[in-house]
């Protein structure tokens, strides 16, 4: 069974963002880029899956910059097969991303393509479930728990105030939430070993996809910062600072 695995290379996640002086979004420049966590966690899943022998090749897409090569080797060394970074310098919204993702699933016979359930730079949450709908196929996001048999995956997802089970037909979709697993680190000599993995190279005109953006960024501003708080001496001042000033009772 063919897995493939999206990694998107974004700003890491112990960076504090700073919105850029125009507006115009968040400034990355000479800011630390990883991969995305939640792909770290698919990642992880895969490899597992190929430990189980459930899978038998996992391959590894990213679509960005040349520097998301960086994300596709850290994923090789994790323990994916092989690379394909499709090469851009435009921002890529979910859309096209899950165009493009859709041809290279068809191309490649992946039976199952495991995504984060979000990336958190735009924190979208919407490409798995178009790649799902493009490809027509079955879907299971937020996943906590993945189990793969006889042509089936049974997926226990995060839901607002429980946890849900589904069964789904494979070929599948699945977007994973962050306590499906703990990402391993590569080890010093998976990462060289990681280094003669081959990545191919391709563009979205290779895929025939326009990624001209849909959306336009009206402006990026930073959150209000937090007044200090203040200590109350007693319950009734507490109340009546409750009632009077914050007007919550
Ligand atoms: P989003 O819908 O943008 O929140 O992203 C959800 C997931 O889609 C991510 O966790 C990745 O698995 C995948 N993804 C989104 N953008 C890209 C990209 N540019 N390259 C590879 N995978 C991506």
């Amino acid at each position: 069974m063919k897995v493939l695995v999206p990694v998107k290379r974004v700003i890491d996640y112990n960076v504090k963002a700073r919105v850029k002086a125009d507006g115009s979004g968040v400034d990355l420049a000479n800011v630390k880029m990883s991969m995305n966590p939640f792909d770290e966690i698919s990642v992880e899943q895969a490899v597992r899956m190929k430990e189980a022998g459930t899978a038998t090749e996992i391959v590894i897409v990213s679509i960005g910059p040349a520097a998301a090569q960086e994300t596709i080797r850290t994923a090789l060394a994790m323990g994916g097969d092989r690379g394909i970074l499709v090469k851009t310098d435009q921002t890529v919204e979910p859309l096209a991303v899950a165009k493009i993702l859709k041809i290279i699933t068809e191309q490649e016979g992946a039976d199952i393509v495991i995504l984060g359930k979000q990336a958190i730079d735009d924190d979208s949450n919407q490409t798995g479930q178009m790649l799902a709908a493009l490809l027509g196929r079955s879907q299971a996001t937020f996943a906590s728990e993945v189990k793969i048999e006889g042509g089936k995956a049974e997926v226990t997802r995060e839901v607002d105030g429980g946890l849900q089970t589904i069964r789904v037909n494979l070929p599948t979709v699945i977007t994973v939430d962050l306590r499906l697993n703990e990402p391993r680190y590569a080890s010093l000599p998976n990462i060289m070993k990681a280094r003669k993995k081959p990545i191919d190279e391709k563009t979205p005109e290779d895929y025939g996809v326009d990624i001209t953006p849909r959306l336009k960024v009206l402006k990026t501003t930073e959150p209000p910062v937090r007044t200090a708080g203040v200590k109350v001496e007693s319950v009734q001042e507490l109340v009546a600072k409750l009632r009077n000033e914050a007007g919550v009772i």
